[in-house]
């Protein structure tokens, strides 16, 4: 059996689709299915979120099931799409980006009734590659499978990572390097950009269905609002301002935070150089091409509003019938960013120093170890880590005074701590427990990504990689066998920046 595009159509690895983007005006993206490549070979494939998405992870990992998951054949009921949009990148607007790498095959309605975008990316050229070839490299589809099913374990929004293959055929970048194709799941890929596109063409009409569509897929209740618009402009910013804040709080760092690489459900989208940190410095940059630090780690809570009053400027015709009336709902609603940035910020920082009430010198308290950790090098998630030891047994202070390159400094602030402690109804036992729970001990620190990524492209040897997995899936467990992941880089192997992820 053959579809549209000629390809082979296996019956037995039909995905239960329903394309609702592919429903909207042709204007929207491209039709065309992906590029297939030489030699398709499934480097990883992510068994839970396959049964999650109602897909059979043993279909998948099928000749067939790579087949389509490498862009050589397409399952039943796919409608493989590159999809449009524009977007700011550092600042400079871009009327025209688009999906020049990626094909979404189509949409599925998950176990728990949400509907969930497979896509492609490094699936061959599209109408909106520009100078591009299209393709991904093996490393930063290793680096995005692995840093978003972190995050998705630290329970941060994310999109996630279903399969990567590799393509056995190479992809020229700096030098020659192995190509790759990773399979994408996200709520949706609409972004900021994809807004900016049509408000670019003052195409007022596909913003509206656009932002309807939108509405229908992650905000179904502004649509009861008595401005629908506002409220959906309301709450892509909630949801904006709750995600950088468990970026910031652990010590997340996304890279390139262009509008179109800001996605309208609240997800993080688009892994490219981004990294954690480990020494607790708010100027940290890790993207090579970021020379300005545009989107150093303390940035990000600067930049997403920059981000979001792009976004507001594309619904103003939606907002309100004259430019001033809707200029005015604009500036309240992305006026909301900041405190509830700063509420979802301090709520995420007294869990992590052991507080379970509020009181008004929190805030205060918590600068105050940040900075302190800033003058000494103390490392960002050890420190916090090390905190709840501390807070079930002050004999354990050793482990976080440790961070510190004067540990005094650490004693004189763990004084006030404690102090604030005593006003806490938990006993010791508990907070360190509750701490634990929200304090990671493994993160995907980037000189251990850097070496699994380096295993695999250079000697094949994955072994390094599935072990990385293994410790990233229970971030919040110590386990003595993995001690040493815990731990940062020696000075020899920090400083590493990343490269745009392409
Ligand atoms: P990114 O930096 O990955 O967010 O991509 C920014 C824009 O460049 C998007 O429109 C991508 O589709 C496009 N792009 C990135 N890499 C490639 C590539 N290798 N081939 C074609 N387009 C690309
Ligand atoms: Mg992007």
């Amino acid at each position: 059996m053959a579809n549209d595009s000629g390809l082979f159509v296996p019956v037995d690895t039909a995905f239960p689709f329903d394309n609702s983007y592919a429903r909207l005006p042709e204007r929207f993206y491209a039709r065309l299915p992906p590029t297939p490549v030489a030699a398709p070979r499934l480097l990883k494939l992510n068994y839970a979120l396959a049964r999650q998405l109602g897909l059979d992870p043993d279909v998948l990992s099928s000749p067939n099931g790579v087949a389509i998951l490498a862009g050589n054949r397409l399952a039943q009921g796919s409608q493989p799409i590159a999809l449009a949009y524009a977007g700011h990148q550092f600042g400079g607007f871009s009327p025209q980006l688009g999906d020049g790498r990626a094909i979404l095959l189509g949409e599925v309605i998950d176990r728990d009734g949400v509907r969930r975008d497979i896509q492609l990316k490094g699936s061959g050229p599209t109408p909106f590659s520009r100078r591009g070839d299209g393709r991904a490299a093996l490393g930063p589809v290793l680096r995005e499978y692995l840093v978003s099913e972190a995050m998705f374990v630290l329970g941060i929004p994310t999109t996630r990572s279903l399969a990567a293959v590799s393509t056995g055929e190479p992809v020229w970048r700096e030098a020659e390097l192995p190509g790759a194709v990773l399979t994408r799941v996200a709520s949706s890929h609409i972004r900021v950009g994809t807004f900016q596109f049509f408000a670019a063409r003052e195409d007022v009409e596909a913003l509206r269905l656009l932002a309807d569509h939108a509405i229908d897929r992650h905000y179904p209740e502004a649509r009861k609002a008595a401005q629908p618009y506002r409220a959906f402009y309301e709450q892509v910013v909630a949801r904006q301002a709750n995600l950088i804040a468990q970026w910031m709080l652990v010590g997340f760092i996304h890279g390139v935070m262009n509008t179109d690489n800001s996605s309208i459900s609240g997800e993080t989208i688009d892994y490219g150089p981004c990294a954690f940190m480990d020494a607790y410095d708010p100027s940290t940059v890790f993207s090579s091409i970021d020379t300005q630090g545009r989107y150093a780690y303390i940035n990000q809570p600067r930049i997403a509003p920059w981000n979001l009053a792009r976004f507001g400027e594309t619904l103003l015709p939606l907002l309100a019938d004259t430019s001033d009336a809707a200029l005015a709902i604009a500036n309240e609603v992305l006026a909301t960013f900041q405190p509830l940035y700063a509420a979802a910020l301090l709520a995420g920082l007294r869990r992590k120093l052991g507080l379970f009430t509020a009181e008004e010198g929190d805030s205060v308290l918590a600068e105050d170890l940040l900075k302190a950790m800033a003058a000494n090098q103390a490392d960002f998630t050890l420190t916090f880590r090390r905190l709840g030891d501390a807070a079930g047994d002050p004999a354990r202070d050793a482990g976080v005074r440790d961070q510190f390159l004067d540990p005094a400094v650490f004693d004189a602030w763990a004084v006030r701590w404690r102090e604030r402690l005593a006003r806490e109804p938990q006993d010791g036992v508990a907070r360190r427990a509750a701490m634990h729970a929200t304090n990671p001990l493994y993160i995907p620190r980037n000189h251990r990504v850097e070496a699994v990524l380096a295993a695999a492209i250079e000697r094949d040897d994955y072994a390094p990689f599935e072990e990385l997995m293994m410790v990233l899936a229970r971030p919040f467990e110590e386990r003595p066998e993995f001690a040493a992941y815990a731990e940062p880089p020696t000075d020899d192997m920090s400083s590493y920046k990343t490269f745009c992820g392409t």
